[in-house]
């Protein structure tokens, strides 16, 4: 392996060492992060070890005190995994990342190395449910509080939310099923005007569709659950650095003050912009242990390297199933960014690295939840799942499903109506999932 892959500690898995960092994407997806040797794999291979040899105690030693790079153990660092966050890091153009087991322990990771009892978070109360309910209730009770804003409101509304002991902003970049594209703009001139890092959940729009540092955001997460691994075989979620947030502004005593847990390390002396990143690995993915595994890099690692194309159709492939909806008898209305007259139209093209707007939309059926019953049952190319992201479509009914512990005031001030259907549109032959739609919503009829 390169030396390059050879490393756990933060300050060697940056993209700045890399000397692929000038890729395309497609390439990136393909080929970073694994470079192979003369006569060694040409794949990634998955380094299935808990732990690692060494020399002498002095190596040790050495390791422990960041004084020589390299893995100590498999819960703080692993070169399939470390591979995995190297290409992620390079496809978002941050300067280190670090893997983890879930979407969810990733977005709890971003909020904590950063939050502790007695702060303050902004965050957009159209954030994915897991999310919402971490911030909202889980989070609560160990001290650290939330306020729930609504991403649309005028900027001097949104200032208000803000408190002297916020610490985090966080949003999406899309949002899900609302499916409105984030005003960065906004939202980054909030995070300078209180001086708060942004931290932006970036899953459905995926780094090949849109890179939040460029648009203000200080940290990114993934769950790489959904369009990274793109086949429905794997949990993962990741949270990347993006250099670019100033911790000496004394919010942040803990990345700039000794750490009594580490060696009395100062991140931000050692690590410098990579401070963030450095801390996250080493208090918390040593403490609370929800690394990614070997195997579950192997294959997010292998999804991503046909990311570029997935995104490519699944955007090609929704554009046509909301065009087609759209004009259909049995559907009231649809919400897919990617149609000119959606309010988030706008911000493909100033947002968005490609004009393509990923793969899920929602749809209203005419009828009731009877109507919505029968649709769902018809359905044959695709399926009734709890999921986005796969290469295989899916659709799902939010009322009675990811929202049904709401009550329906609840629900339609979430505004999610008894009539929607969420559909995270598949790369088959579109000819085929239009037919199967067709299909299904005669059979309302019938
Ligand atoms: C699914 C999802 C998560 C949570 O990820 P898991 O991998 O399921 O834990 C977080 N954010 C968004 C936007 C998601 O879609």
């Amino acid at each position: 392996m390169s030396n390059e892959n050879k490393t756990d500690t933060p300050a060697n898995s940056t993209a700045s060492v890399n000397p692929t960092a000038n890729w395309e994407k497609g390439t990136i997806c393909i080929q970073a992060g694994f470079t192979p040797s003369v006569g060694g794999p040409r794949v990634l291979p998955i380094f299935q070890s808990t732990t690692y040899k060494y020399e002498d105690l002095d190596q040790v030693e050495r390791l422990f005190a960041l004084k020589e790079t390299g893995y100590k153990y498999t819960r703080t660092g692993n070169p399939t995994v470390a591979a995995f966050e190297q290409k992620v890091t390079l496809l978002e153009g941050g300067v280190g990342a670090v893997a983890l087991a879930s979407g969810q322990a990733a977005t709890l990771l971003s909020v904590l190395n950063l939050c502790k009892s007695g702060d303050h978070i902004v965050s957009a109360a159209t954030v994915y449910g897991g999310s919402y309910t971490l911030f909202g209730h889980t989070l609560k009770k160990y001290g650290i509080e939330v306020t729930f804003i609504d991403p649309e409101d005028p900027q001097s509304t949104l200032e208000k939310a803000f408190q002297p002991n916020t610490k985090v902003l966080f949003a999406e970049t899309l949002g899900n099923p609302g499916l409105a594209i984030l005003d960065f703009a906004k939202f980054a001139s909030l995070a300078k005007k209180f001086d708060v890092p942004f931290i932006v959940d970036n899953t459905l729009a995926t780094p090949y569709l849109c890179n939040p540092f460029k648009l203000g955001a200080n940290i990114v997460i993934h769950s790489a659950t959904k369009y990274i691994d793109g086949h429905a075989t794997s949990l993962g979620g990741v949270v990347i650095d993006g250099g670019n947030y100033n911790w000496s502004n004394g919010k942040f005593p803990e990345l700039t003050e000794p750490d009594p847990s580490y060696h009395g390390f100062r991140y931000v002396e050692i690590f410098k912009n990579a401070a963030y990143i450095a801390k996250a690995r080493a208090q918390y993915l040593r403490d609370f242990g929800a690394c990614l595994s070997p195997f579950n890099a192997f294959m997010l690692n292998l999804g991503l390297e046909t990311l570029h194309l997935r995104m490519a159709q699944h955007s090609k492939n929704a554009l046509a199933l909301a065009a087609f909806l759209q004009k259909h008898p049995q559907v009231a209305w649809v919400i897919y960014p990617g149609l000119p007259e959606n309010p988030s139209y706008e911000r493909i093209g100033k947002y968005f690295l490609q004009n393509e707007a990923s793969g899920v939309l929602t749809f209203g059926l005419k009828g009731d939840r009877k109507a919505a019953r029968t649709f769902v049952k018809s359905l044959k190319v695709a399926a009734l799942v709890v999921h986005i992201g796969d290469a295989r479509t899916s659709v799902l009914h939010p009322a009675t499903s990811t929202h049904s512990q709401m009550t329906v005031e609840e629900q339609l001030s979430a505004g999610i109506t008894p009539d929607m259907i969420r559909v995270s549109v598949g790369i088959e032959d579109a000819k085929d999932i239009l037919a199967d739609f067709d299909q299904a919503l005669k059979s309302i009829q019938a």
